[in-house]
């Protein structure tokens, strides 16, 4: 399975937020769309980082409640490692497992096309794992 067959299904919208935005705001953000990381991305989606609540529970520890109203750009992940559309679900492990990160852009160009989480991933699996099974099961059955 590719990364355009899970964007297929789960759709193309990615919780974006401005730099100059407050890590409070972003925390907002994470705790209304019930999500773990947002993109940042300029002017025509072009990305600039990803924020994801490890970097604000970072920037609480260092700087206690007050370090909330520092900007996202602050503490965001500058290199962001992408994927593109035709990657394959066992590409985006590989990157997620080898960058222990739980988040993985989507990118066209530079620009943000859609976004994949671990739980995407993780879910997938084991549909195919299932899958597999129930043609074993199938083919057993038959012989
Ligand atoms: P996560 O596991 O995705 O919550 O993120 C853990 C750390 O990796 C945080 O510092 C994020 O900013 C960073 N991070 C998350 N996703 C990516 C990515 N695709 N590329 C680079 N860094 C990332």
């Amino acid at each position: 399975m590719t990364v355009s067959a899970i964007l297929k299904q789960k759709g193309h919208d990615v919780v974006t937020v401005d730099a100059r935005a407050t890590l409070l705001e972003a925390c907002d953000l994470l705790a209304a769309r019930r999500i773990g990381a947002v993109v940042v991305v300029e002017g025509d989606r072009q990305i600039r980082g990803i924020l994801s609540e490890r970097d604000i529970v970072r920037a609480v520890a260092r700087d206690g409640a007050k370090g909330l109203t520092a900007p996202v750009d602050s503490c965001m992940t500058r290199e962001v490692v992408t994927c593109r559309e035709a990657d394959t679900i066992d590409r985006v492990m590989q990157l997620m497992t080898t960058g222990r990160f739980r988040h993985l852009p989507v990118a066209d160009n530079g620009r943000l096309i859609g976004l994949i989480s671990i739980g995407d991933v993780v879910k997938r699996r084991i549909e195919q794992v299932e899958r597999d099974a129930e043609e074993l099961r199938a083919y057993i059955t038959a012989a």
